[in-house]
């Protein structure tokens, strides 16, 4: 054969460049369950279930296409990507190997690695499913003093066209309505909403989760709820789903939590999009739409297009600037591991609990839970960023390295001392009673840092903030948290430093 083309679990896309460099006749489309992308680094059972039933389906469209698959089953317990290059190369020599670029430099030097010890050719191709490419980015950062998400999404409006009027400038007379978007709910609880759609596990499901009991039964989490989009048609439902039913709402709630409430108002649209099951344009110009049809508000259609063309372009423009840096990133010199319950949901805090239960049944969290809820724990906790990043790669069902990684060490650990954003987020047990009622549920109490019924959140801030202040007191937003600190009675700091020890110590029982 000629062209052997790689199509990696994450691009499932008809539109990928690939397919302009895919002749019928003399290529064929390679797709391998390599065992390793499950265990090292590790999957959990839900996001490998959705990765393998995805990939089966897009092999099986594409066969209907005429398009001859060479797909690799991880029956055939291959263990990495150059075992079962290897064995493809055997069977049928290709001249030449294509692949569009991975969404993680790890892959990419796997497979660059692999050509170059056979002397085989190897074309990387642009990933057209962005609106912008790694080029474009960093010739952006570099006319920039300072690196900030706001003004690249500008730039990208204004660029692409996108809820801007004929002179460039912002419907309604704003480019952000973030300060309309952090409503938390009343008493009552949220306003009512259908459910999100439900899908049938078809055959294909059934099967992948057969073979994952069979091949890969120790991964994390569980099978019982599993409910993402595996195909196109499945995906561009969801999307609709979310326009029609969420969308309104998304804007005013954005960061707000509630027990037993997974999913509230957010589009649970991440795992389509990464694995390019649905284009970011097609799923503005919908939300646009529903704009100008007047069936959603500004904020909530703003809010979401800057989640989309903001933060995703953004956060991929900062993987590739660094590719190679993220996982060296240490900025506190942190280096306790994760606490158990991370991996088993067993602790008595509600918002912990809450929080990795979902993930472990569902793969899902939504960012404030991810931010200020596991990533604020781990990052007060003094976890090394790594481990928190092996947690989050593995538990999410969305979770792909170039948008997992800046997310984790940078923005949630402020390991990368301040490339994705300019200050840590931290808080105490009072943001996240503001935001929720999963305090009223819990145990401890927000406001106290102090005894037995402490908050952990509220004490390990105050530790944070104590260990952390000579370099916290230079810094122009978090200086007032340093002077918080002082201000309290010596008394008070001591016993918080004492809870925070016992806290060390007993994190388990907590
Ligand atoms: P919505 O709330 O409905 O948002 C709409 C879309 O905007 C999302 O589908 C997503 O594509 C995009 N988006 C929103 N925020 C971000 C962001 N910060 N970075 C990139 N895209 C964003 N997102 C992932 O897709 N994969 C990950 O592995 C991932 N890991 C994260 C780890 C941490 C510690 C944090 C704080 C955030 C992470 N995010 C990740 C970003 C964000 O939390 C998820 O994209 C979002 O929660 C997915 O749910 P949703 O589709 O319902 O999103
Ligand atoms: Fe979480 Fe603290 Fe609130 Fe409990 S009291 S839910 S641990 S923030």
């Amino acid at each position: 054969i000629r062209n052997l083309c790689i199509i990696l679990g994450d691009q499932l896309n008809n539109d990928s460049l690939i397919w302009q460099h895919f002749d019928p006749d003399q290529d064929i489309a390679w797709m391998a369950e390599v065992y390793e992308e499950s265990t090292q680094p590790i999957s959990s059972k839900i996001r490998t279930v959705l990765f393998l039933a995805a990939m089966r389906h897009f092999a099986k469209q594409l066969e209907k296409q005429d398009v001859t698959v060479c797909y690799l089953n991880i029956s055939l317990q291959l263990k990495s990507f150059a075992e079962a290059l290897q064995k493809t190369l055997t069977e049928f020599q290709p001249q030449a190997v294509y692949c569009v670029l991975p969404g993680d430099c790890r892959i990419k030097q796997q497979i660059g690695d692999f050509c170059q010890t056979q002397s085989l050719k190897l074309q990387w191709l642009d990933d057209q499913h962005f609106f912008s490419t790694p080029e474009e980015f960093t010739h952006w950062l570099a006319s920039k003093k300072q690196s900030r998400m706001e003004y690249w999404y500008r730039y990208l409006r204004k660029t692409r066209n996108i809820l801007v009027d004929s002179k460039q400038q912002p419907l309604e007379g704003k480019w952000n309505f973030d300060k309309d978007n952090r409503k938390s709910f009343s008493k009552q609880g949220p306003p009512p909403t259908d459910s999100p759609i439900t899908f049938h596990q078809d055959s294909i499901v059934k099967s992948v989760i057969s073979d994952i009991n069979q091949y890969l039964p120790d991964l994390p989490g569980q099978l019982t709820h599993f409910n993402w989009p595996i195909n196109r048609k499945q995906a561009r439902q969801a999307l609709n789903d979310f326009i029609e039913n969420r969308l309104p709402f998304f804007g005013d709630y954005q960061d707000a939590m509630w027990t037993n409430q997974a999913w509230l108002y957010h589009s649970l649209l991440s795992s389509s999009l990464n694995l390019k099951l649905l284009n970011p344009r097609e799923v503005i110009t919908l939300a646009e739409t529903a704009y100008h049809q007047g069936k959603a508000p500004i904020n909530a259609v703003e809010g979401f297009i800057r989640q989309i063309l903001g933060w995703r372009e953004y956060i991929r423009g900062l993987y590739w600037a660094n590719a190679n840096k993220w996982l060296n990133f240490n900025f506190f010199h942190t280096e306790k591991p994760l606490p158990d319950f991370y991996w088993t949901g067993k602790t008595n805090m509600t918002c912990l609990q809450e929080s990795i239960n979902q993930v472990l049944n569902q793969g899902y969290g939504h960012h404030i839970q991810r931010l200020m809820v596991t990533g604020l724990f781990a990052l007060i906790w003094g976890s090394k960023p790594i481990a928190v990043h092996q947690w989050y790669l593995a538990m999410y069902v969305d979770a792909v390295a170039w948008v997992e990684i800046p997310n984790t060490i940078g923005m949630s650990q402020f390991a990368d001392g301040g490339i994705v954003g300019s200050k840590p987020y931290i808080a105490s047990g009072a943001y996240i009673d503001r935001m929720s009622n999963y305090c009223r549920h819990c145990p401890y109490n927000p406001k106290q840092a102090q005894g037995d019924t402490a908050c952990p959140f509220t004490t390990l801030y105050w530790h944070f903030v104590n260990q952390h202040k000579a370099w916290l007191a230079k810094h122009p937003r978090l200086a007032m948290q340093v002077k918080n600190w002082e201000n309290k009675p010596k008394a008070i700091q001591k016993q918080i430093i004492l809870r925070a020890k016992w806290l060390n110590k007993n994190i388990d029982q907590v």
